[in-house]
């Protein structure tokens, strides 16, 4: 059996029950060294043997994952973050299914909740924004053309930006081609959740600026949005004047 499990955006206790209770029972780990806290191996048992697949290519990781089921053994791919976000599972996913070998996928929490931890902050906010856009500036890998973020920055929608804060130069240019402002509130959040955490608060029109000046490059989201702003409408789910299944409104 292999289990694919989110790891968390960083602390280490920041990963959910099972997928702890997954790391405690398995006889092979396979972790995104890149990002994944090494502080879960310490989840692990003594005689787990350890990958750290940054330095594995896919036939690799899917070898060892071959190897270990071969004798009967139970493997965890550790994924940093909810694994269904720029998590490559899919490939081996379909691998495994081609050599019939069953697995299992227990989420995590994305980076993109941590952050909002660290922003304190709501991405859906009556009267500013109901949607969260989770995207990514084109890299080495295409991003479809309907996709691209000057397209999507149309909506003016709460947006995050997954493996972008090293572009932060035509980020802040697309974002401007939208329906974004030189004003609109947006921040970097750097290792959300990790001790070394750092969140940085500006505009659309400083974001390079900011990216610069905290040298920011990588591990970090890119928030874009009213929603960092101050203006809100209250929720209707608490107004006392409205009537849900639950909670009858008062007069
Ligand atoms: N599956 C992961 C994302 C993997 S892609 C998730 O759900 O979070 C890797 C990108 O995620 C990084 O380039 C960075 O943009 C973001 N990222 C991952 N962990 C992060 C963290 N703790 N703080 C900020 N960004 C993070």
């Amino acid at each position: 059996m292999i289990d694919f499990v989110g790891a968390g955006p960083g602390a280490e206790d920041l990963i959910t029950v099972r997928g702890m209770r997954l790391l405690q029972e398995a006889d092979c780990i396979i972790y995104a060294g890149s990002l994944v806290n090494p502080g879960l191996l310490s989840y692990a048992n003594a005689d787990c043997v350890i990958y750290n697949s940054a330095t594995m290519h896919l036939e690799e990781v899917l070898e060892v994952m071959e190897h270990m089921e071969k004798q009967g053994k139970h493997t965890v791919r550790l994924h940093t973050g909810d694994p269904s976000l720029y998590g490559a599972i899919r490939e081996q996913l379909d691998a495994l299914k081609r050599k019939g070998i069953p697995y299992r996928i227990c989420p995590g929490v994305s980076s993109f909740c941590g952050a909002a931890a660290a922003l304190e902050a709501e991405y859906t906010l009556p009267g500013v924004s109901q949607s969260v856009i989770i995207t990514r500036m084109e890299g080495r890998t295409p991003v479809p053309e309907s996709e691209k973020l000057y397209c999507l920055a149309q909506h003016g929608a709460t947006m995050v930006l997954f493996l972008s804060s090293g572009m932060a130069e035509p980020v802040q240019a697309a974002l401007l081609q939208g329906a974004y402002t030189e004003e609109t509130p947006c921040a970097i959040v750097y290792k959300a959740t990790w001790p070394d955490e750092k969140v940085i608060r500006g505009t659309v029109g400083e974001l390079c600026k900011l990216a610069r000046d905290y040298n920011i490059t990588k591990t970090a989201l890119i928030v874009v949005g009213s929603v960092l702003g101050d203006d809100y409408e209250l929720s209707k789910l608490y107004d006392k004047h409205f009537t849900t299944e639950f909670r009858q409104g008062t007069e």
